[in-house]
């Protein structure tokens, strides 16, 4: 370590932090690490879910040793005029329980909570307390940055942890149920909306009200009463155990090397949602925050300036990656009417099994997208010109008042 504090410092302890932590502990165990958290506890109040297929078998590897939901005879859809069960296997993973597992399989002392970061370099980092701790590699996993370099629209979401009190007989997670009444979230004047429900248990349901909104604006009571308004129509009672909230950047376009310009510190890496590796269109990060920490495991002799260099460059490869889903964002904010947002959705859950699983893990081939855009629009043609025309606003910092 020649004199320094450790090998490799990384800043945040949220999914993409753990995940490198967890990684390079796995396969460079010699290598000195510190994971440096905010908070009381790496991970947050979340729940992280993915599709079994959006992971390589070394993602599934790294991703065993966590206890976790696991649903293998796949999900629900449904929407006014389509339902379908598809064979996909399903995973869900708690906070509490990636909290868990990072505590119990890295090193003692290599987890530091509670301590808050206020500056970094390519040195290593100055914490809020004056302490500074020094690295040979820093690795930046702060988080998604608001920007005004990048455009798009809102994914916002509350989810309700419910104890029923007897057995609700739910066997499978329903990944959207957009039959539902398309509300809009409180400043918005439209949004497409779906539920979203997971049996963890036999008597533990997690429900969760998702808006594609124009603004990042959540209205907790006004989510909450949805999500009462859903259980009466279910039938389901219990008592509430937990509850989440989200306002996730869905982005449509943007001058990305402008944003990058925007996180960079010199010498330090971007790693995680702040670097960019996020779907554009779900704002999932989990199955690219798995690639990278292995990516990053993989390289983790690398001196910090060429780690920052290598992790820039994955960057933007994945943000050409991810032109389709960035076009076909735009035409889901900008081409349907938001009451209508739901029929791009419908129509693309008729396609085949293989191409939705390819779609959530962002692995579309040429022949797909082909297939997602031809045949019966779900929106007038005109209208979508129209939207790949236009720009989206900025994804500016969504007001914190109402999210956990
Ligand atoms: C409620 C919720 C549910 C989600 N569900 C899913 C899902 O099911 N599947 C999926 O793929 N994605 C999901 N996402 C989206 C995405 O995967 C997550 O946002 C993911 O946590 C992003 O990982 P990250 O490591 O980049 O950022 P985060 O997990 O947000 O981690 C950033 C960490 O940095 C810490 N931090 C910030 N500033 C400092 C500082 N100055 N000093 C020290 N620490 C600092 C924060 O406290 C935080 O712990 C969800 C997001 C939310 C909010």
């Amino acid at each position: 370590m020649s004199g320094r504090d450790c090998d490799i410092a990384i800043i945040g302890g949220g999914l993409s932090g753990g995940l490198i932590a967890l990684a390079l502990t796995r396969h460079r165990p010699e290598l000195a690490i510190r994971l440096i958290e905010a908070g009381p506890e790496p991970g947050g109040n979340h729940r992280w879910s993915w599709f079994a297929s959006d992971l390589s078998p070394r993602g599934s590897a790294l991703m065993e040793g966590f206890h976790k939901a696991a649903w293998d005879e796949g999900y629900d859809i449904r929407f006014p005029a389509h339902e379908r069960t598809l064979g996909t296997p399903y995973r869900s993973l708690a906070s509490t329980d990636f909290a868990a597992r990072l505590e119990r399989d890295l090193p003692e002392g290599s987890i530091l909570v509670n301590a808050p970061v206020a500056a970094l370099d390519e040195a290593g980092v100055d914490l809020e307390d004056g302490r500074r701790i020094t690295a040979r590699c820093v690795i930046d996993c702060r988080g998604f940055a608001p920007t005004g370099h990048l455009e798009g629209g809102w994914q916002v979401f509350m989810g309700r942890h419910l104890r029923t009190p007897a057995p609700h007989g739910i066997t499978r997670p329903t990944i959207m149920d957009a039959s539902v009444e398309q509300h809009a979230p409180y400043g918005n004047s439209g949004a497409y909306r779906f539920v979203y429900v997971l049996p963890l248990g036999e008597r533990d349901l997690f429900i969760e009200d998702t808006y594609y909104a124009d603004k990042p604006d959540l209205d907790r009571s006004m989510l909450s009463a949805r999500i009462d308004q859903y259980q009466r129509k279910n039938g389901w009672e219990g008592e509430t155990v937990g509850l989440e909230t989200g306002v996730l950047p869905v982005i449509t376009g943007g001058d990305f090397a402008a944003y990058q310009s925007q996180c960079r510190i010199p010498g330090v890496a971007t790693a995680g949602a702040r670097g960019g590796f996020v779907h554009p269109l779900t704002s999932y990060t989990l199955p690219m925050a798995v690639d990278l920490a292995l990516a990053i495991a993989a390289d983790a002799d690398l001196p910090g300036d060429r780690m920052a260099a290598k992790v820039e460059a994955l960057a933007r490869q994945h943000w050409k990656r991810m032109g389709h889903y960035r076009m076909l964002g735009t035409m889901l904010f900008c081409g349907a009417r938001p009451r209508e947002r739901y029929r791009v959705f419908e129509r693309f859950y008729r396609l085949s099994e293989r191409l939705i699983e390819r779609f959530y893990t962002g692995r579309s081939t040429l022949l797909d997208k082909a297939r997602v855009l031809t045949g019966k629009p779900p929106i007038p043609i005109t209208r979508g010109i129209g939207a790949l025309m236009s720009s989206a606003p900025p994804l500016q910092a969504p007001s914190r008042k109402d999210q956990t």
